[in-house]
């Protein structure tokens, strides 16, 4: 089953304690469609501007995803600035052009209209309501946002909450959308604004789900060394979501399963910068650290210690 995802698409400036990139490919979409491309295929909606390389567009083309629906207008392609600190989970943004996003306004081609599983990457919620009303029956919406969007569109932003059923956010985000400090409360309250499950994305803490059946908790793999954050959230979406669209059916089982292939492919993208470590991934590595992830969290042995 395929995915069609609208995000961003964008040229980002990066810094970490491990390094610096300008210009680095990166963006909501991209992350998103990498990963989830090992799983099923996912088509892309986006735009991106005049200065966007070819070679750019080659890489994810030979990664099989599909890029009808990615606009090239004249100007300039969206531009992220990102610093880190010492401790990798804060980071600010030091500036973020929108560029050719201002004033786009997506079409999906009519193969991309009936698709069964939309995700919609962070970007203005104004273009996720618009690619999502194009969409006839999806099975499975799912959507994620940014501290920028909760603060400068919140009206549209919340309007949109009831027509998605997975939200992933981060625990800021997920603090600045429901007012609460308390995750749980904030769970709770995000989840009565529409969403059936949530996600909240911890960095190196693990991901924490909310849903009618209660609460659902996975830590991030133990990594030696974090190069570069950005775009795991995105990853970790794309992870997910491919896992749940090639299964083809979304239970609370399914649903786990999918935050550990969501986990496994954000343990990769953090090792390098951009989507270094994403474009040069084999099937074999991701099975290997699935396995590596499950016995992390497999609680057989404490069984028997009490016994
Ligand atoms: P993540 O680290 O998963 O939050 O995603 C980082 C990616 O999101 C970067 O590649 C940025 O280009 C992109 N990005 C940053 N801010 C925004 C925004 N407000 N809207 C859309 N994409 C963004």
């Amino acid at each position: 089953m395929s995915i069609v995802v609208v995000g961003s698409v964008a040229y980002d400036d990066v810094e970490t304690t491990r390094g610096n990139v300008t210009d680095a490919l990166g963006g909501s979409a991209s992350f998103f469609a990498v990963a989830a491309r090992f799983f099923t295929p996912v088509s892309v909606v986006a735009v991106v501007g005049s200065d966007f390389k070819a070679e750019d567009r080659q890489r994810l083309v030979d990664r099989g995803i599909d890029l009808r629906a990615l606009e090239q207008r004249e100007g300039k392609t969206f531009h992220w600035h990102g610093r880190y600190h010492e401790d990798m989970n804060v980071r600010d943004t030091i500036s973020l052009e929108l560029n050719v996003f201002e004033g786009f306004a997506p079409n999906l081609l009519p193969d991309q209209r009936r698709c069964d599983y939309l995700f919609l990457a962070n970007i203005a919620p104004e273009l996720q309501e618009r690619v999502l009303s194009q969409v006839s029956t999806p099975k499975l919406v799912a959507g994620d946002t940014m501290n920028h969007w909760i603060t400068e569109t919140h009206d549209e932003l919340v309007k949109l909450l009831s027509r998605i059923d997975i939200l992933t956010l981060n625990d800021e985000e997920a603090r600045l959308l429901s007012g609460e400090h308390n995750l749980v409360k904030a769970g709770r309250a995000i989840l009565a604004m529409g969403p059936r499950v949530l996600l909240v994305k911890r960095g190196e803490y693990g991901v924490l789900q909310f849903s009618k059946e209660g609460m659902f908790a996975v830590p991030a793999y133990p990594l030696e060394e974090v190069v570069d954050p950005t775009g795991a959230g995105d990853t970790f979406a794309g992870g997910m979501m491919g896992f749940l669209a090639r299964h083809g059916r979304v239970t609370e089982s399914s649903l786990r399963t999918a935050v550990v292939y969501g986990s496994v492919m954000a343990s990769f993208v953090v090792e390098r910068f951009s989507l270094d470590r994403l474009f040069e991934l084999t099937w074999e590595e991701i099975d290997n650290r699935y396995r590596a992830f499950i016995d992390l969290i497999d609680s057989h042995h404490s069984r028997w210690i009490t016994q």
